[in-house]
């Protein structure tokens, strides 16, 4: 194993993965530190946007992403209250405005085209130091303590080590709603549609996978707690009485799977030798599935000023607030619109709920307001979000 390397990646995540694969055809020495030794089974489901689609064919991974479900059309609403906005692939011209898969089937796709001497299962990353001509890494390896200096290190591990990094803040808000996630079915079927509703106790999403849907259902931790303890026909009936009459019936639920719901942002996104990518960078609430999707632009906006940079410079202060710069509007757009969809929607004032009602009936019937709320949510915000 190399004691120094150009950029050293830590966390083998989806984001991690997709930055090595997009510097794999690049004259650089890359290694990836993944602290689990094998990829766990993670339940959860995502919707990939239309630029992530296109990111993932261009660094080859997406031919191997086999049980993807299009989206042809978003159906919005709000629980208790008039107003509801459907966008379509058809109105934006496109395939699909998005696709939707698990996140261990994209996961998979991503990690098996590395080349396994670049990335090191089982390798926890433990501490950094920044404060030399090269960033140093030690990280724990087959019982040993190890170390490895990189020009640039990467920290794509979700945020776990971003509070040991000295000038980088980290800024937490705690939802108070966990994210219950399963797939079930229903009487009638999901005709590639996505629905996105929102109630005073949180928003619930049926995103269609395979033969049925996937599910994430917001709610208060301790509801959580019931809705999870609960016997599977129970559960159906009380998703049916949460979500509505507009799919019928739930007659089939898997194993269900409880996520509590946090936004984290760590500011700025770069210190000396270093730069977060990812979850890392930021946690957003799943409302909308943004953070994959911003993750992954992340990446590809890294990757470019890494390759756009003469090898000596690479982990510069100067390529790293390039990369920061590049990023603010999108990064900061996709916080922003989740936080205040949640903040707007996951209360029960009287006014509120009138306004939410207006805004959707206005972006009902509004197609190029529609077409460009359809777009920013395919490609990201900003002259550098799109791929
Ligand atoms: C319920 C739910 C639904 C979601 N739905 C969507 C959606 O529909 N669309 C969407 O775009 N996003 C969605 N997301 C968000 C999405 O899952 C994340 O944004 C994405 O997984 C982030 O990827 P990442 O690689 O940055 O981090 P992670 O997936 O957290 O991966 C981090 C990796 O780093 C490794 N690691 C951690 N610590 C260390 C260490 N010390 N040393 C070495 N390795 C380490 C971990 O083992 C892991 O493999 C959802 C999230 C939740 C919770």
């Amino acid at each position: 194993m190399s004691e120094f390397v150009d950029v050293l990646i830590i966390g083998g995540g989806p984001v991690g993965a997709a930055l090595a694969r997009s510097l794999a055809d690049a004259p650089l020495s890359v290694m990836v530190l993944e602290a689990k030794s094998s990829p766990a089974a993670d339940p959860r489901v995502l919707a990939i946007s239309c630029g992530s689609k296109l990111s993932l064919e261009r660094i080859r991974a997406w031919s191997a992403v086999e049980h993807a479900t299009p989206i042809s059309t978003i159906h919005v609403s709000q629980k208790g209250g008039f107003g509801r906005a459907i966008l379509t692939a058809e109105e934006s011209g496109v395939a699909a405005l998005g696709y939707v898969a698990g996140y261990h089937e994209i996961h998979s796709a991503l990690i098996s085209g590395l080349d396994p001497e670049i990335c090191i299962e089982g390798a926890c990353a433990c501490e950094i130091d920044l404060s030399g001509d090269f960033g140093a890494v030690d990280f724990d390896y087959q019982g040993k303590r190890r170390q490895i200096s990189a020009r640039l290190v990467v920290m794509a591990d979700g945020g776990k080590l971003v509070e040991h990094v000295k000038g980088i803040e980290q800024h937490q808000h705690e939802y108070g709603q966990w994210a219950i996630i399963g797939q079930v079915r229903a009487e009638k079927p999901h005709l590639n549609t996505a629905f996105e509703r929102f109630t005073p106790e949180g928003p619930v999403a049926l995103l269609p996978y395979g033969e049925g849907f996937s599910l994430v259902w917001t709610a208060r931790p301790e509801a959580a707690q019931t809705l999870l303890a609960l016997e599977k026909d129970e559960f159906l009936e009380k998703l049916h009485e949460h979500f509505g009459d507009r799919l019928g019936k739930f007659v089939e639920v898997g194993p269900l799977s409880g996520f509590p719901l946090v936004l984290r942002y760590s500011q700025p996104i770069v210190a000396e030798h270093l730069a977060l990518i990812g979850n890392a960078a930021q946690t957003l609430h799943p409302v909308s599935g943004q953070g994959l999707n911003l993750g992954l632009r992340d990446a590809r906006a890294l990757a470019r000023e890494i390759m756009a940079t003469p090898i000596d410079d690479i982990g510069s202060s100067g390529m790293l607030s390039n990369y920061s710069s590049r990023r603010e509007i999108d990064r900061k757009s996709g916080i922003h619109f989740t936080d205040s969809l949640i903040r707007i929607f996951s209360n029960e004032i009287p006014a509120l709920r009138a306004g939410r009602g207006i805004a959707l009936a206005a972006l009902d019937c509004a197609p190029p307001v529609r077409k460009w709320f359809s777009r920013k949510m395919m490609f990201g915000i900003g002259s550098q979000s799109i791929l």
